[in-house]
């Protein structure tokens, strides 16, 4: 048959058609596949695609990494959008923001003409010592959620499928290949669970990646329990697993793996080789049913990314666009971190200040390039230094001397080099390297208006010098736009509206997963003897107060709380209540606070966490502007995952709900009664 033969009858095949209903078209391609095809379509070809069935017109899908912009390659010719790392992101409160991102980087994918983004990563932030901290959102499961499914919806709005990433407890960088996460059903329901299963069912996610550990015991790529019961039994996930790259090497069987729901195998290794999945079908280790699920996954995710029609009838791509560099930068805005402005020596005023001294090992600091799988290859990256200069030339001299100048900007932090928030290794240290604590304490001698911006991905130690400096703001890593985005907030352009995704510990040994060997990194086991206590929970339930706590950050101007109500004092069975508050930018500026709601059970039969977020909104307000905020609570809100009956349950009593400008924060308090 010739080539345009063969095309001209798939044509008219019914799979082909774009008017018929999706499961239509699965089902009717999948009886057309030969048990050898499926095998052939189980694992990748090369690093990044599926193997094409010519045969039927199915093309390679292709995936690509990752969380802060597409990435085809490491050889870098081709660029895209380098945007701000997720804990940025998280950092901004902000959910429209969330989305857009999504819009933006799928349109990358399609540009590159790719089917799949390797992101977002949601794994909960569980220490600031995991190398991948940066990579992930949070720690709290609610932020995350939230987060996660408005990066989603984005993404998966152009007809790119997003890929929650990994699934589960990866919470580490050590021994990752081999380690087992020792974790309680209540656990993972309350704090790792949350933001996939949103991402599941209100996402409407097209795919989820496995996790490189075990989780107790049993690799993440064949683990029944996870894959089949959880994610789709219970959950009802419609898509396809793909494993993390090379994740199946240790697994125990190609079987384990087809049995517990694994679609794909990336890139392929060897559980997914035809001829071993043939024996294995031969012995009667799985059967066809099985695999025919496994595919019809991926089948369904080809059709919905659009595979198999009219490229012109698809979202369209583009990529470098003014657009998306704009988007990068106010992330990157949002997201930085006002954690101390003493005597309001922030914003600087460039009609005042004659000369700036600019210091420290991060002042040209380029982060696209490093990091691990995440990283960029950007068109340009503007460095903290270029953007302080392009804003200030001709108004203000940039000296190197902190004694000569008014005022004086250390940038400190990482590198996002192995070791200092990089994949594959957990960071070395908690501390700034020590050359860097000794230069912020020779340069507050010389000068003790000394702003500090940090660079890093995670929290690192400032007990040595926090109380010395009168301003220090959290800078992340701010994607290509980052120069710009820094020097907007220190001259005032932008006033600063970022809160901490993840808590600031003063010590390290304040930190929950941070109490013996066996907690972190472990051996071959990590024990998650913390529970559900991960971040803020832990702080307040030891009262450990932390350098920074999570939901802090400042603003140039002033936000006043007033007026709390709640629809009514006394809740039960499935009602729902309203909590409303008034708020008010009470300062000069305008600006933009993330107002947060906490609950409290008050007296449960199970320890639950004095604090757990359940509401945000971030809201931008005049001089004197004032608005009411309201939320939207019910009975999932109040309830705990109750181990001895193996679900979610509400016990009746008193609740707090309290109103915050960060976890530590609170401006008022009501409570509630759910009988
Ligand atoms: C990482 C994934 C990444 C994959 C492909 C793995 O090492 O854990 O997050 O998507 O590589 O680069």
């Amino acid at each position: 048959m010739s080539k345009e033969r063969s095309e001209l009858d798939l044509s008219k095949l019914p799979f082909m058609d774009s008017n018929l209903d999706l499961e239509s078209r699965v089902e009717d391609l999948l009886e057309r596949l030969t048990l050898r095809e499926k095998f052939l379509l189980s694992a990748g070809r090369r690093m990044w695609y599926t193997k094409p069935i010519r045969r039927l017109g199915i093309k390679s899908f292709a995936m690509h990494d990752g969380p802060h912009g597409v990435r085809v390659d490491y050889k870098g010719k081709i660029q895209s959008t380098y945007f701000p790392s997720a804990i940025c992101r998280a950092a901004t409160w902000n959910l429209e923001l969330s989305e857009r991102f999504g819009i933006a980087i799928a349109q990358e994918v399609r540009d590159v003409g790719a089917h799949m983004i390797l992101a977002p990563g949601i794994n909960i932030q569980r220490t600031p010592m995991c190398g991948r901290t940066f990579e992930y959102q949070t720690e709290d499961p609610y932020l995350n959620k939230e987060l996660v499914v408005s990066v989603v919806k984005g993404i998966q709005s152009q007809r790119i499928a997003a890929c929650v990433k990994h699934f589960i407890c990866n919470n580490q960088e050590t021994n990752r290949f081999t380690v087992s996460s020792e974790v309680n059903e209540r656990v993972l329901q309350e704090i790792y669970f949350p933001a996939f299963k949103a991402a599941v069912q209100e996402g409407d996610v097209w795919s989820v990646m496995s996790c490189y550990n075990k989780v107790n015991g049993i690799y993440g790529s064949e683990q029944n329990y996870l894959l089949r019961e959880v994610l789709m039994d219970s959950w009802g996930f419609r898509g396809f697993v793909v494993s993390d790259w090379v994740a199946t090497k240790r697994t125990t069987s190609t079987e384990s793996c087809i049995n517990a729901g694994l679609t794909l195998e990336m890139p392929s290794m060897d559980k997914y080789i035809p001829s071993k999945m043939q024996k294995a079908f031969e012995e009667n280790k799985f059967t066809e049913e099985v695999i025919n699920d496994n595919i019809k996954r991926l089948l369904r995710v080809m059709f919905l990314v659009g595979l198999f029609d009219d490229e012109n009838t698809l979202p369209q791509g583009n990529r470098n666009t003014v657009e998306h560099q704009n988007l990068a930068r106010e992330i990157a805005e949002e997201g930085i971190v006002l954690l101390k402005n003493q005597n309001k020596i922030l914003p600087l005023n460039l009609e005042r200040i004659k000369k700036i001294a600019i210091v420290g090992p991060n002042t040209n600091l380029k982060t696209s390039i490093g990091g691990g799988s995440s990283q960029n290859f950007p068109p340009y990256e503007i460095t903290p230094l270029e953007g302080i200069k392009l804003k200030s030339k001709e108004k203000v001299e940039i000296v190197d001397s902190p004694a000569e100048a008014e005022v004086t900007i250390i940038f400190t932090g990482l590198t996002h080099e192995r070791g200092m928030d990089s994949e594959a290794e957990d960071k070395t240290s908690f501390n700034l390297p020590s050359d860097q604590i000794r230069l912020i304490d020779n340069t507050i001698k010389e000068n003790p208006n000394t702003v500090v911006i940090i660079i890093s991905g995670s929290p690192v130690s400032m007990i040595e010098w926090i109380d010395k400096v009168p301003a220090v703001i959290q800078a992340w890593y701010g994607g290509m736009e980052a120069g710009h985005a820094i020097s907007s907030v220190i001259f005032g352009d932008v006033n600063p509206s970022g809160k901490l995704p993840i808590t600031f510990p003063k010590k390290l040994k304040d930190s929950p997963a941070h109490v013996s060997e066996r907690t972190f990194p472990g051996d071959k086991k990590v024990f998650y003897e913390e529970g559900v206590f991960v971040g803020y929970r832990h702080f307040d339930r030891k009262n450990i107060e932390p350098l920074f706590p999570f939901g802090h950050g400042l603003s140039y101007t002033n936000f006043t709380y007033e007026n709390l109500k709640i629809s009514n004092d006394k809740v039960s069975g499935d009602d729902t209540f309203i909590v409303s508050v008034d708020v008010t930018n009470s300062g000069e500026f305008i600006g933009a606070e993330v107002v947060q709601l906490y609950t409290q059970d008050v007296e449960c039969s199970t320890e639950r966490p004095p604090k757990e977020l359940k509401g945000f909104e971030k809201v931008k307000l005049e001089p004197n502007e004032k608005k009411t905020i309201k939320f939207e609570l019910g009975k999932e809100d109040l309830s705990f995952f109750n181990e001895e009956k193996g679900k979610w349950a509400v016990e009746k009593g008193v609740f707090n709900i309290m109103i915050g400008s960060s976890s530590r924060d609170i401006r008022l308090q009501h409570q509630i009664e759910y009988d």
